[in-house]
């Protein structure tokens, strides 16, 4: 089953400090919805809103049009993956797929049909008779992601659950999640610092800085069109440019306050929307994918910028570029 998440004007305080202040946000059915920020931003305390760990100061959280007040986590419809993910050491798969159903009273065959069913639905068939010891960390996740979803939640929370896994596991795993989200259907609320795996996975992502929601929408719009320079800067690299100075670039830029964001893969030698005039390269370094370069402005020394160029451009220290802009963004100075 799935169902809509309404957050109505929360926030939570501890003492005098604000882990959430003023948030509202409203998750549809069905939606893989990211909660993404830095360290501190209030992430794992909107999660635990929802779940019910934890109770809000003030506001209020609906799901499936259902207040949320005064309900016990247990009665409430949303399962929680943690980063742990804390198997039980001696059942089997099985019986920790099955653990939500026998709280809940279902019989013992009904539950293990069910445990079969979500082990083959995280690509685990037929190991229900395993333990836990003798998985690799990305099966352990798997088994937490199909006990979570053996109960049948409106609403799926997941912390950081992809934390505890290497880099390629990550990476492999976040392609997956994503597919079962899609073929059970059930509202993912997934919390991570991560910003590729934000991008990778998320419907809408959710930047979150400070207490509040910074940012909101699709991977493509939150990264090439950030509304702040805070969103800017968190989801990638980016050269911020203070607008207000002479700049050599044509045609020049409107305004004159506000800085001027363009990401290093924006920027190339083929003719864009915004010409940046000639500029002498520093240093360049081959990254595999890309070739990042750093260069100085020809006629403006203090304006130094990175640039993504392609992998096999012949370019050397020294050699002047002219380099134009294919995407850029002015955002208000923070
Ligand atoms: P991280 O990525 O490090 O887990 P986060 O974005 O999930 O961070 P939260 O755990 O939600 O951040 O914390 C937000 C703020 O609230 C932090 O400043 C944190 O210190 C504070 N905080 C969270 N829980 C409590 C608590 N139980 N008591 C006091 N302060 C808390």
């Amino acid at each position: 089953m799935t169902a809509g998440v309404a957050i109505d004007r929360v926030s939570r305080s501890y003492g005098t400090a604000k882990a959430l202040d003023d948030v509202s946000l409203e998750i549809a059915a069905g939606e893989y919805i990211v909660l993404l920020g830095p360290s501190g931003c209030g992430k794992t305390t909107l999660l635990n809103l929802i779940g019910g760990f934890d109770a809000p100061s003030s506001g209020q959280i609906s799901i499936g049009g259902r207040s949320m007040a005064g309900v016990a986590p247990k009665d409430r419809p949303t399962t929680t993956v943690f980063q742990d993910y804390a198997l039980f050491p001696h059942m089997t798969l099985a019986e920790n797929v099955a653990f939500g159903l026998r709280m809940r009273g279902v019989s013992r065959a009904a539950r293990l049909a069910r445990a079969a069913e979500m082990l083959a639905l995280v690509g685990l068939e037929g190991r229900g008779n395993r333990r836990p010891h003798e998985l690799s960390g990305g099966q352990r996740q798997r088994v937490a992601l199909a006990r979570a979803l053996a109960v049948d939640p409106d609403v799926l929370l997941l912390d950081e659950p992809l934390g505890a896994l290497d880099l390629k596991l990550r990476r492999g795993m976040q392609d997956e999640l994503k597919a079962i989200q899609r073929r059970v259907g059930t509202t993912f609320v997934h919390v991570t610092h991560d910003q590729e795996e934000a991008m990778a996975i998320a419907d809408r992502i959710v930047v979150m800085n400070a207490g509040r929601i910074e940012d909101l929408g699709p991977p493509k719009t939150v990264y090439l069109a950030p509304r702040t320079l805070f969103t800017a800067t968190f989801m990638g690299e980016v050269n911020r440019i203070p607008l207000g100075g002479t700049l050599p670039f044509d045609p020049p830029p409107a305004g004159n306050s506000g800085v001027l964001c363009i990401r290093p893969e924006s920027l190339s030698t083929a003719e864009g929307p915004l010409n940046l005039g000639p500029c002498r390269v520093d240093d360049i370094t081959f990254f595999g994918t890309h070739q990042r370069a750093h260069v100085t402005s020809v006629a403006a020394p203090d304006l130094k910028l990175t640039v993504h160029l392609p992998q096999n451009s012949p370019v050397a220290p020294g050699q002047t570029l002219t380099l134009f802009a294919h995407d850029f963004v002015v955002l208000e100075a923070q």
